[in-house]
Formats: structure tokens, sequence, C-alpha cells
């Protein structure tokens, strides 16, 4: 069985079972009345009825607020302030997928401030306009493995009245403690299995791919992509295999602490996509990939090389980590289009521009124009891979 403590990038405990620990991890941190944060779903599982269930045995005054959807709203993060502030809570308890755990980091630091939640938005220095201590703890639980949004500094929420995601940030919203418990990802159905491992995938490719100076940051990358490799289509395949999800698990938060170095055009496009057509992020960036890749090949290939001998492809170069991925992609059922989920290029010069000015468009390889932008989408809603 795989156990584990670590301190870095946080608190962080792997093992089986962990999240049984809950009330005691909230003691431990300080929190006395947690709110904890979920979507719909979840709310009527077992896991969350049980976690609440024991919080409320150990005397925490725990109280649940499940109204986050996908990609949430700045409209969900305000009704869960006022769940907050009305309950008087004194920390988070973030239960779920990366919506859910977003949602949770935007109350915790938009709670108790006299600004507004989009005056620290990632622009500049905003974050530095945040009163720190009143920012909330946060206790983490993900339930999926891809975002890694568990051991983020950001989160990204839809600002509904402009239809653009923004990532709201600061870095005392990383969670204080987190808990992977592999036991709660081993319902994950097959298609969220695979677009949220893609999604961690994305982040280690894109973080790696990043060209700014950070080698402990492409280190990670690099062997969390390895453990993408072997153990995703496991958990695809086998989902009761503790093994694969305590890797997958470990993947995603090793891919969200890898991105400090820079995001890219995968993301840039697909926070775009997700804020006009709301389709599951990491299927985006699934669909997007080989097709960031190949806009970017001059760039990579160096890289391609490296990362092609880590992973001992036998083909150790850019064609080789292509085949991967599109074989890869093969295996978990992903559509090889954006048509494929219903995406045409009716929208295709907006999501061009919208791409460009994103945040993530920033860490790409090539500093891609907006026409460019709107090239890659093209051919991705038609499937062009080569010239
Ligand atoms: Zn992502």
């Amino acid at each position: 069985m795989l156990e584990a403590q670590w301190n870095y990038p946080t608190a962080i405990t792997v093992a089986e079972h962990c999240s049984d620990k809950l009330a005691q991890y909230c003691q431990e941190a300080g929190i006395s009345a947690p709110l904890m944060v979920t979507d719909p779903i979840l709310a009527d599982s077992k896991m969350v009825r049980n976690a609440l269930g024991a919080c409320r045995l150990s005397g925490l005054a725990i109280q649940l607020f499940s109204g986050v959807q996908g990609n949430p709203t700045g409209q969900n993060i305000e009704t869960g302030i006022r769940h907050y502030l009305e309950g008087q809570h004194d920390g988070i308890i973030a239960f779920g997928g990366g919506s859910s755990i977003d949602a949770a980091k935007a109350i915790a630091l938009a709670a108790n401030q006299s600004l507004s939640l989009w005056e620290f938005e990632d622009k500049g220095n905003n974050w530095k306009k945040a009163d720190t201590d009143v920012i909330a703890p946060i206790i983490a639980v993900p339930t999926t493995a891809g975002t890694g949004s568990e051991v983020g500094r950001a989160a990204v929420i839809t600002d509904e009245e402009h239809q653009v995601k923004k990532i709201i940030f600061h870095p005392k919203i990383m969670p204080v403690h987190v808990l992977l418990d592999p036991t709660l990802t081993t319902a994950l159905p097959q298609p969220l299995t695979a677009a949220t491992g893609m999604d961690a995938l994305s982040h280690n490719l894109e973080a790696f791919c990043s060209p700014s100076y950070h080698p402990m940051a492409e280190a990670i990358s690099l062997e969390a992509m390895r453990m993408i490799m072997h153990y995703l289509p496991v958990a695809y395949l086998d989902g009761d295999n503790i093994q694969a999800r305590t890797h997958m698990l470990v993947a995603s938060t090793m891919g969200a602490t890898a991105f400090q170095k820079g995001l890219g055009a995968m993301h840039a496009i697909a926070h775009s996509l997700g804020a006009v057509y709301n389709h599951h992020h990491g299927l985006l960036n699934a669909i997007l990939m080989p097709y960031v890749l190949a806009a970017n090949q001059p760039k990579i290939n160096e890289k391609m090389g490296r990362l092609g001998r880590y992973l001992a492809l036998t083909q150790p170069n850019f064609d080789g980590v292509m085949k991967w991925i599109l074989t890869l992609r093969q295996e978990l059922n992903i559509p090889h289009t954006l048509a494929d989920i219903g995406i045409d290029s009716q929208q295709a010069q907006r999501i061009g521009e919208m791409a460009a000015s994103d945040a993530a468009a920033s860490g790409n390889p090539v500093p891609f124009t907006a026409t460019q932008y709107t090239d890659i989408f093209n051919r991705a809603v038609d499937g062009t891979l080569t010239n």
C-alpha cells in the first residue's frame, strides 16, 4: 500500500481512507466550524454524508454548501460567501473535483474582504490588495485526479456577465492540508477518469514545454508524465485499482505544482472554449493537445526528445511523443476533433482573440497571435493535424 506524508508544496497526506480522519485534520488546522464546499451531485453521495457525519460526531459545527456548478461562476461564489458568513464559519473543506475546490478557494479569499472577488484577478499585483489575515484556511479533499487545484494558488471562476473565465490568485489560498485518498476516486466513471487524467497530463506537458527557467518544476512534470503514461490507462480500465488511482492523484498534484512554471496554448484555448461552450475542461485539453503540440513543434523538438527518452519511447522524438499521445487518446476514447463534441467554427475569430489574451497564453513556447490561435482552433474542429 502506498502511504506518505509530505510537506511540499503544502502538507499532503497520501493514504487509502485518510479522508476518514477529516475531523482530526480540521482540529489540527484550528478549524472548529468548517463550511464544506461541494457540488450538488456529490452532496447526495455516501462519501459526503459519511464525512459530514464523522465531523459532527467529533463536535465540529460543520455545514454544507453544495451550490457549485461545473465551471463555477461569480454567482456561485457570492452564494457561498453568504453561507460562510451567515454560518460564522472559521475554515473551509474543499471536497470534490476542480470546480468545488476552485470555488472553495475563491470563497476563502473573498468572504471577509472589503473588495469584490474580481478585484483579485491574476493581473499585476492585484493579490496584494487582499487582507491576508482574514483569508480562511482550507483543507482540500479531491475526488478526481486532474486539476490539481488542491495544491494551486489560483481559482478559475467564470464571470457570467462578460462570458470569460477569470483566474483569481492569492498565495494564501493554497490549502493548509491536502488529503489524497484514492478510495474517493474509485467510483469515478470512465469518461471523467479519462478527461481529468488528460487534464493532469496537459498541466505537466505544458509546464514542461513552457520556456521559463524552473528546473524543479520541469523535473516534477517529467516524472508525473511517466506515472500518467503507466497508470492512466490502468485507472481507466480498472477503476478499483487503488495503486493506479493513487498514482493518478499524486500525478495530478504534481501537475499543478509544476505549472507554476507556466501553462500554454492548450489551456488558453480550453479556457476560452470553457467560457463559451461549458464543456469539461479536461476533455477540451485532451482534444486540443495534439493540435497545440503540432503548432509548437519548431520550438519544442529538443524537449520532446528529452521527454521521449525519459518515457523510454521506441521513437524518442517529437513524432514518438505525438504517437504516444494519439494512442493514449484512443485508448481513453477521447474524440479526435472539437466537431465530435458539437463545437463548430462559427466563433473561431472570437475564440482566437480570447485565447491570445488568456493568462495561460504567456507560458506557451510560441507567442501565437489571435489569428494563429484561430487557426489552431479551426484545425482542432476539423481534425487537421498535418499541413
Ligand atoms: Zn487544466
